[in-house]
């Protein structure tokens, strides 16, 4: 089913929904399903699944040259959502990125999703590979989420990259996007982020899915922005209950948000990590309760692996 008939048939109800991220190659899916079976009794309605694109490692040859190698080390997001459909018999919701892939690449994903029933997808950018300053697209592929969004509507219409083919079974994906309370690292200002956020709507984005924030005023400004610019699709606010003391810094440097003074502050009184993460619990409980009351369709939380924090906030929430 899709993600926005899911928040037609709340009738208003905060739904609960969270996002994993695929194991460490080598890992299996027990350890994943670990994860996730203690979140299972909050009845999430889709869980979302992110991409990870290749990244390049150099490794020490015998005569000592360094060797660049291309790896994923966290494969299997289509395989993923498949078994987690099949397992627990809710909607996933696969992320897919532009990065690392070429149409033809994307089309064949596409058609993967589509035949193992998959109804929704998160349609985004991605980052650039850790070693290069900016983000390249692959050969042939796309340079923004909002070319990847007419991919997939011309495969919903039925059209494929092959002009001479038209599919009388045309796929159905529900489309989410990214957005960013806090503005978009690349963006030159706030407005222009806008701008382009309101293209992958007029483009076929149903849904927005924010980046994490810690600040509920920022959601707040950011929906009255959204709406001032004419966006009206639901706007889900992602949040992510802090669980180390090194997240302080580590956060703001890769997600590119700030962290409230009064939440830093707690986080570093705190002698240990346990401290820490009960902090963080308490926090994200007051963030969802306030968002609760302003009428939010749905929490959605950033596990990034590890359940245990998330379960708190949502046995105090759901
Ligand atoms: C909810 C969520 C889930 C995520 N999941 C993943 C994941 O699974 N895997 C992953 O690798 N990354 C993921 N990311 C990170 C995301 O890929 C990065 O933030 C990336 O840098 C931008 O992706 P985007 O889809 O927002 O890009 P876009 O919407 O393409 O925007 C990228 C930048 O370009 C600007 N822009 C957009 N369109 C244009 C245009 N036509 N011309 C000029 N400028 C333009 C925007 O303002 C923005 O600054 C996720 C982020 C969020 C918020």
């Amino acid at each position: 089913m899709k993600v926005t008939d899911h928040f037609k048939n709340a009738n208003g109800k905060t739904l609960f929904t969270f996002e994993i991220l695929p194991p460490l190659k080598g890992e299996n899916m027990k350890t994943l399903f670990s994860h996730i079976d203690p979140l299972m009794e909050f009845k999430p309605p889709f869980i979302d699944v992110t991409y990870h694109r290749e990244e390049y490692v150099y490794k020490q040859r015998e005569n000592g040259l360094l060797e660049k190698i291309t790896t994923r080390k966290r494969p299997g997001t289509v395989g993923i959502c498949a078994a987690i459909q099949n397992n627990y018999k809710v909607d996933t919701v696969p992320h897919l990125i532009c990065g690392g892939f070429n149409k033809e690449e994307t089309e064949n994903a596409l058609i993967d999703l589509h035949f193992l029933g998959i109804d929704n997808v998160l349609v985004l950018r991605g980052d650039c590979v850790k070693s290069e300053q900016r983000f390249v697209p692959e050969p042939g592929g796309h340079h923004y989420a909002s070319e990847l969004i007419e991919q997939v509507v011309e495969m919903n219409n039925g059209c494929y990259l092959d002009d001479e083919q038209v599919s009388n079974s045309c796929t159905d994906f529900c489309i989410g996007v990214a957005g960013y309370p806090e503005k978009h690292f690349e963006a030159p200002n706030l407005k222009s982020d806008l701008r382009w956020l309101k293209k992958k709507v007029e483009l076929g984005a149903e849904y927005i899915v924010t980046q994490m924030f810690f600040d509920n005023q920022k959601y707040f400004d950011f929906v009255n922005a959204c709406r001032a610019e004419g966006i009206d699709v639901p706007i889900i606010p992602g949040l992510k209950p802090m669980t180390t003391k090194t997240q302080l810094t580590l956060l703001p440097s890769l997600f590119h948000i700030e962290i409230p003074c009064d939440l830093a502050d707690a986080i570093e009184a705190c002698p240990d990590n346990k401290a820490a993460a009960q902090v963080g619990v308490e926090w994200a409980i007051q963030q969802s309760k306030e968002l609760m009351e302003f009428g939010v369709p749905c929490l959605h939380y950033y596990s990034m692996g590890k359940s245990g924090s998330v379960r708190k906030v949502a046995e105090a929430l759901f």
